[in-house]
C-alpha cells in the first residue's frame, strides 16, 4: 500500500478545508470552521491499477508563509496550493507559499487551484495572471468548493503526478 502525504498551502480562508471536505465527505457548508491545527483526512484512489492512500493535511490559514513550518511540510510528496479568485492578493500569497515549500522539499509536483468560480461577480484574479503562469509551466485549475467544479480533477491530476512523478 502505497501512501502519498499531500499538503493544502493557501492563505485564509481561499477554500483548503472545503475542498478537502468536498473531495473526501462530498460536502460544503458556507459556515467557516477553523482549523484548529493540522487536520489529517485520508482517500484511496487508484491510478493505473494501483491502490495509494492521500493523507490530505490542512492546517489552519496563514497568510504570512513564515507560519508554515518545516514540520508541516516535511515528507510531503505533492502539495495544492489555493488562491480566491475573489481576492487577487491569496496568488501572490500563494506564489510566495510555492517558493516556501519548494525550499523546503525541492521539485516536487503541485497545483495551483484558484477557487471559488462560483462567484464569478466577484472575481478579481485577471485572465494573464493565468495564462503567465500556464507559461511557466504551472497547472492552474479553477475550481469551486461550493459546486464540486473540477475538484476530484485536481486531487486526481496531482495524484497521478506523484505516481508517475
Ligand atoms: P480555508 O481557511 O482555506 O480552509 O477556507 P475554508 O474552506 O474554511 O473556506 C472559507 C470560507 O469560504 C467558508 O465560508 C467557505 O464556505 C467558503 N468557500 C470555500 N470554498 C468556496 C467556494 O468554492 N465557493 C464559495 N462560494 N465559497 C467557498
Ligand atoms: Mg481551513
Amino acid at each position: 500500500m502505497m501512501q502519498k502525504k499531500i499538503c493544502m498551502l493557501g492563505s485564509y480562508a481561499v477554500g483548503k478545508t472545503s475542498l478537502v471536505a468536498q473531495y473526501v465527505h462530498g460536502i460544503f457548508s458556507e459556515e467557516y470552521l477553523t482549523t484548529i491545527g493540522v487536520k489529517i483526512d485520508k482517500k484511496s484512489v487508484e491510478i493505473e491499477g494501483e491502490r495509494i492512500d492521500l493523507l490530505l493535511w490542512d492546517l489552519n490559514g496563514q497568510d504570512r508563509f513564515q507560519d508554515v513550518s518545516m514540520s508541516y511540510l516535511r515528507g510531503s510528496a505533492g502539495y495544492l496550493l489555493v488562491a480566491d479568485g475573489t481576492r487577487k492578493n491569496t496568488v501572490e500569497a500563494a506564489l510566495l507559499l510555492n517558493e516556501r515549500a519548494q525550499e523546503a522539499l525541492g521539485q516536487v509536483p503541485f497545483l495551483l487551484l484558484i477557487n471559488k468560480n462560483d462567484l464569478a461577480d466577484e472575481w478579481e484574479v485577471d485572465h494573464r495572471v493565468v495564462d503567465d503562469l500556464r507559461a511557466r509551466g504551472w497547472t492552474v485549475l479553477i475550481t469551486s468548493a461550493k459546486t464540486g467544479t473540477r475538484v476530484d480533477e485536481a486531487f486526481h491530476t496531482l495524484a497521478q503526478r506523484l505516481v508517475t512523478s
